[in-house]
């Protein structure tokens, strides 16, 4: 059904029919759901980075987050992870929650599901010799089918997407990547932002710098008294909001 629809529907309801409503919904949905925010009130926000680490990028930003004392959760990529753990090292040691991205930038909804489990597998074991237990996982592009879900589940993984995001894959000024990050975003809510930048084949990833739209977002939500934090951390908040998430 399209999301205008449910809403209109949704508006014509009293708040405590609506209540009822998602809490069916979420019941519903917890069976074949994806993380992508946490649901009772709260002030905090995850900040997510994917792609990464970068040689250049990601030791600026964990220098910037540190001297913000602020927490976030890096989807990494295991075969870069594997070629400078020590990043990652330092990102567990500043108290950065680890998670996984897959091995290599690939789209997993084009490749067969014993294939993608092997991968996810694997990958998964790289990246826990360096940073420990990994529960959360990200799928490249965000691609997902009914099949790639029930792989990284029965992996005992926690598929987590997002809501609000920069558009950083587009070249554009940090403050303007920053705006659009801050425009939709609530309490509760996951930001997408990447400090590794893998684009889709033939297309040249955007020189922005990372680490000052970072600054502007954490600026913007100091404003609006959101805290920044982990994943792990925003969902042990109270419940995690769940929705179905499937994109090829
Ligand atoms: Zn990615």
């Amino acid at each position: 059904m399209p999301e205008f629809l449910i809403d209109r529907f949704r508006n014509g309801l009293s708040p405590s029919a609506r209540t009822t409503l998602r809490r069916l919904a979420d019941r519903f949905f917890s069976g074949v759901g994806s993380i992508n925010g946490a649901r009772n009130p709260t002030d905090h926000v995850a900040i997510t980075f994917d792609d990464g680490p970068d040689p250049e990028v990601t030791p600026r930003l964990l220098d910037m987050l540190k001297a913000r004392e602020c927490r976030a959760t890096f989807f990494i990529l295991s075969d870069k992870a594997a070629a400078d753990p020590s990043v990652v090292r330092r990102m567990v040691a500043e108290g950065h929650e680890i998670a996984l991205h897959s091995d290599r930038h690939d789209r997993l909804t084009t490749m067969p599901l014993r294939v993608v489990r092997e991968r996810l597998i694997a990958a998964r074991r790289r990246l826990e010799a360096i940073a420990g237990p990994i529960r959360f996982f990200r799928p490249p592009f965000g691609g997902q089918s009914f099949g790639t879900y029930f792989v990284a589940r029965r992996l005992g993984l926690d598929v987590v997407t997002w809501g609000p995001h920069a558009e950083d894959w587009v070249e554009q000024p940090p403050a303007d990547a920053a705006a659009r990050a801050l425009n939709t975003m609530r309490g509760g809510d996951i930001l997408l932002l990447h400090d590794g930048m893998e684009m889709a084949a033939g297309e040249l990833a955007p020189k922005l710098d990372r680490v000052r739209v970072t600054e502007l977002v954490l600026d913007g939500m100091a404003d609006r008294g959101l805290i920044p934090t982990t994943v792990g951390d925003l969902v042990s908040r109270g419940q995690p909001r769940m929705s179905p998430w499937f994109r090829y």
